[in-house]
């Protein structure tokens, strides 16, 4: 793809997707311009942490002595501005590699889409997309990078771009290890030539980057461990500050935790609950985990080890001089020292949720419509504290609001004195479930149900077996424990009509059904259908279907409610002709009238012509 033109200058073409990409950063109209400074900072900041921690073990790169730092010039009257780095420098593979490509899919469309809603687009995105670099095209025509890796063989390297189609790479004599960035500003954003503009914009976006920033002569930023000030010393701005700094998230958190643990292992923590998720398509970009700090010297972004997966929407910073440094990754990540951190941890930020979901309902609730789903798969693999985790599981429920939630706790301190069980139900949402024919004899007992409208639950739910000693059921299930009324009993069907009566239910629904049996729980409805022995739960089943469209589902049982007058009548009907017309088709009806409310008729068609024979009959 190289073009040779002059003798040392090689010429490259973008890939067609990077061309797209620049197109739209160079002529959309941008909020917050400004953010190029802090991305080419943020990127200057990690090739410093680069060289620091290689330098950890190996002193033999070019300029081992020279201070790590950024260094911002600015010339009002040529409108220029440069950014200087003494951090790792790019060999020459790299910068035709990691500059210039995209490294998200999706993040094109994303921004076209937006372009095409006429949104203004919002600089701050473009960080995220980890196209950070081409920020710098908001308010430059071209950019010149000069850089010398560390590597003590390397040599310098010009890169010169005009954003639009290509670059161009040459051969330079660079002294000093880094990377120099520098550009002419467009006129309307000329105002970054200055150094009260330049400045201000540190303030705002980089005051946190752990290497010191000088503005000319200026040292700008406060170079700062916020996590190992004293607890009251710090501001809530400073922390909304930096959490914002660390997490790329622009609004801030919904709480904190700070730490600091001395004894069998040490640390300092500083850790953030986010509001809400980063969206779905940016969320592997997005959500990193903790950062691993040794005594305020930056180690590994997004440290997966220090957390359990079901914790890993918390953001922070973990400070700890227990590991060993100058050794490789995965011994850092194997050590007993991090085992250790990680238990802590764990606890420390269990026993916060506690503290929100005791103290701080509307914060815990918040924090359990975005996260709860993630959180709540700790049931399933944090065995040390799952009983911990159960208690901070919430549903929705038949003796609570809608809107609101209730953790297991309350509902068994409002059980009945002879309730046995906790009883739930599973379906899509709320207004499903309250239809649910199964819920009947409940409401009418005042027995409290558990509505799981997440679909996660039933992956948890039924795992969890007992809460308190007490055992979990679905009401869905056909062996139910459960009384039927005495009053009841005396205006039902007689056995023996009843007993034929289901023969005949079972002769004309055939194999639809895996059984016809007679119900306990219903009161105001003739039928519905419970899930058998071997049935699995309706939400689960669903799921099963979507994710196998050849699974056609375990058959249900049809339970009838030998005190309806429909059934009764039903069941005075076979005593003249089980072969009547009428009589076969509602019994078909009620299936699929039961099945309708399940949300699982299949084709109306049928169940609407059969609906019209039986109208004809009744109004003749
Ligand atoms: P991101 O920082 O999200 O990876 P960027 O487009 O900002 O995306 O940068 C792309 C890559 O270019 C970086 O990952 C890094 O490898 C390299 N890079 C950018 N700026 C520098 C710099 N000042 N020193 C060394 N490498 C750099």
């Amino acid at each position: 793809m190289a073009t040779k033109t002059k003798k040392q200058t090689e010429e490259f073409e973008y890939r067609a997707e990077m061309k797209q990409l620049l197109h739209l950063i160079v002529h959309s109209l941008y909020t917050h311009p400004e953010v190029f400074l802090r991305e080419l900072i943020s990127n200057a900041s990690d090739a410093l942490n680069k060289i620091r921690f290689r330098m950890l073990t190996d002193t033999n790169v070019v300029n081992p002595d020279v201070d790590l730092k950024i260094s911002i010039e600015v010339d009002p009257k040529k409108q220029t501005l440069s950014i200087e780095d003494t951090g790792i420098g790019m060999t020459k593979d790299e910068l035709i590699s990691e500059i210039g490509t995209v490294a998200h899919s999706g993040t094109l469309e994303l921004l076209q889409k937006m372009k095409q809603d006429n949104k203004p687009l919002d600089a701050n995105l473009i960080g995220q997309f980890g196209v950070g670099f081409y920020s710098v095209f908001m308010v430059t025509d071209e950019v010149t990078v000069e850089t010398r890796h560390a590597d003590p063989d390397s040599k310098g390297y010009r890169w010169v771009s005009s954003g639009e189609n290509k670059f161009t790479i040459e051969e330079i004599d660079k002294k000093n290890r880094g990377t120099k960035i520098s550009f002419k500003l467009k006129d309307e954003h000329k105002d970054f030539a200055e150094d009260y503009r330049v400045k201000e914009v540190i303030k705002r976006y980089s005051n946190f980057v752990d290497f010191p920033i000088f503005v000319g002569k200026e040292e700008v930023n406060r170079v700062t461990a916020l996590w190992h000030k004293p607890k009251d010393q710090i501001k809530d701005e400073e922390l909304t500050e930096f959490y914002k700094f660390i997490s790329n998230d622009l609004k801030p958190p919904l709480g904190h935790l700070h730490i600091s643990i001395e004894g069998a292992v040490n640390f300092k923590a500083l850790v953030f609950i986010p509001e809400t998720g980063p969206p779905v398509f940016l969320k592997e970009h997005l959500e990193k985990s903790l950062q691993l700090y040794s005594n305020k010297i930056f180690i590994q972004d997004d440290c997966k080890e220090l957390l359990p997966e079901y914790l890993r929407f918390v953001e922070g910073v973990v400070d700890t001089e227990d590991l060993p440094l100058n050794v490789s990754r995965e011994v850092t990540q194997s050590s007993p020292a991090m085992a250790k951190i990680r238990n802590v941890l764990t606890g420390k930020i269990l026993g916060f949720l506690e503290d929100w979901a005791e103290n701080e309902k509307n914060k815990y609730e918040k924090f359990y419509k975005n996260f709860g789903q993630i959180f709540k798969t700790g049931v399933n693999s944090d065995f040390t504290n799952k009983d911990r985790i159960v208690n901070l599981l919430r549903f929705e429920s038949t003796k609570v609001d809608k809107g609101e939630l209730t953790s297991l706790k309350d509902y068994v301190s409002r059980m009945k004195e002879d309730q046995k069980e906790i009883y739930y139900l599973s379906g899509e949402h709320r207004e499903e479930l309250e239809r649910n024919p199964n819920l009947e004899y409940f409401r009418k007992n005042e027995l409290e149900v558990l509505l799981l409208t997440d679909p996660f639950d039933v992956f948890i739910v039924p795992s969890l077996d007992e809460y308190d000693k007490k055992p979990l059921n679905s009401i869905d299930k056909a062996d139910l424990d459960i009384k039927r009324d005495e009053k009841e009993e005396k205006e039902a069907l007689s056995e023996n009509l009843a007993n034929s009566l289901i023969e005949v239910f079972k002769q004309t629904l055939g194999d639809k059904v895996e059984d016809v049996i007679a119900s306990k729980r219903l009161v105001d409805s003739p039928a519905t259908l419970v899930v058998g022995k071997q049935g699995m739960d309706k939400q689960m089943e669903k799921m099963m279907k979507m994710m196998n469209t050849d699974y056609a589902g375990s058959k249900k049982i049809l339970e009838i409610n030998l005190s309806h007058p429909l059934i009764k009548n039903l069941g005075n009907k076979i005593l003249a002709d089980t072969n009547d017309a009428i009589l076969r088709n509602s019994m078909l009806q009620i299936y699929e009238g039961a099945l309708l409310l399940e949300g699982a008729l299949e084709s109306p068609n049928e169940f609407v012509s059969r609906m019209t024979d039986l109208m004809v009959e009744a109004t003749k």
